[in-house]
């Protein structure tokens, strides 16, 4: 970490898909609302939130590592099928 330096006012998250470290503002915040992913993307809904980039490979990712399970503690996978359609539509030109 040489040579690098961070302002504290951009922190860093790990995206839950690749694993990759990226600031906060690139990537986009989940959390878990009954069952479901819930993509919050203006950072203001409470609880536990996983980061994830907003590209499906991402999330697919996540999803095949169960990421998201183990980031909630949930006892089963979240559906991820509203979260699915965000990045969709964040993706479509
Ligand atoms: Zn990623």
């Amino acid at each position: 970490m040489s040579g690098r330096t961070l302002p504290a006012a951009c922190p860093e998250r790990t995206c839950v898909g690749c694993r990759q470290r990226a600031a906060k503002s690139e990537l986009l915040r989940v959390v878990m609302r009954e069952g479901a992913c819930v993509p919050d993307h203006r950072g203001t809904l409470p609880g536990r939130g996983a980061y994830v980039h907003p590209a499906l490979a991402c999330l697919d990712l996540a999803v095949r590592r169960r990421a998201f399970t183990r980031a909630f503690k949930a006892p089963a996978a979240p559906d991820t099928a509203a979260l699915r359609r965000f990045v969709e539509q964040q993706a479509a030109p």
